[in-house]
């Protein structure tokens, strides 16, 4: 923290004076933690999955579907013990696993929760996969379950919608390392163990979304692929007219009949009517 090089930014600050790209201090801040319905089915399953909404992102995409918690640093600071609580009393309300959602700039705040309460469900970290792999390997051994996401292919997207050319190269190696890592468990329905790589297509953006395809179908065996069409136009977007509808019908058939034909097969996919802002939880903690 005091010359933080937690994730690809490598921003060198001392966060307990100053935040990074990540608009974090060293403190954790979370926005949210609940049981929640509406991750893919194995994860979710009949109970909800207990997920725990951290405040700040070392990624902040342009039309982040969470822009409140992750540019506008909505949430309370909370100590290490204060998220330990947490931990159990979700654990206590009966979710199915842990879920972390975009823990990348906490990750050693996070390991020293788990430390003092490490639940009997699984650790499920849910990024948007611009990680270093040497920050992973130190938070592996905690975690069951990675969503990672695979946002962008190209190096021209990655910047247009983030500022970022190296997204593809970062993320491909990181989710690489998470499938290698954590080989595919299901106890009946939900997952153990394993690896859920999500693709959210883009308005416009189906070249990028079937390079993405091609580049997981060595992995078709090993993770599962969750193609998500639930982009809706939110965020900084007024300089990118392309983002400022839903993708449609076609457009996700399109991508979908593209996967089959790679011979993806395990896969989650969703209706179009899933793009709606009712889907976006409310900040309130
Ligand atoms: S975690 Fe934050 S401060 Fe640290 S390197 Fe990443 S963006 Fe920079």
């Amino acid at each position: 923290m005091n010359n933080c090089i937690l994730c690809p930014n490598d921003c060198k600050i001392d966060r307990t004076k100053s935040m990074g790209a990540c608009l974090s201090l060293s403190t954790l801040k979370i926005a949210k933690y609940y049981p929640h319905p509406f991750e893919e089915p194995p994860v979710s399953g009949t109970n909800g999955s207990g997920t725990v909404f951290f405040t700040g992102c070392s990624l902040k995409c342009k039309f982040c579907q969470n822009y409140e918690v992750s540019r506008n640093l909505t949430g309370k600071e909370i100590s290490v013990n204060e998220l330990a609580d947490i931990f159990l009393e979700l654990e206590k309300l009966g979710v199915h696993n842990i879920n972390l959602v975009n823990p990348t700039h906490y990750y050693d705040k996070i390991i020293d929760a788990l430390k003092i309460y490490r639940p009997k469900i699984p650790i499920v970290v849910n990024t948007h996969g611009y990680e270093k792999i040497e920050t992973l390997s130190k938070l592996n051994p905690f975690v069951d379950v990675y969503l990672p996401d695979m946002k962008y292919f190209s190096p021209t997207v990655s910047m247009r919608y983030t500022g970022k050319s190296d997204y593809f190269e970062k993320a491909s190696s990181a989710i690489e390392f998470m499938i290698n890592s954590k080989p595919k468990i299901y106890d009946g329905e939900l997952i153990k163990q394993g690896v859920i790589v999500r693709h959210l297509i883009l308005p416009q953006n189906l070249n990028d979304t079937k390079r993405i395809l091609e580049w997981f179908a060595p992995f078709k065996e090993k993770a599962s692929l969750s193609l998500m069409s639930q982009y809706t136009p939110f965020g900084d977007i007024k300089d990118l007219p392309e983002l400022n509808r839903k993708i449609t019908k076609r457009e996700y058939q399109t991508a979908l009949e593209y996967a089959f034909s790679l011979g993806l097969s395990d896969m989650f996919y969703q209706e179009t009517k899933s793009a709606d802002t009712s889907y976006i939880p409310k900040w309130d903690y």
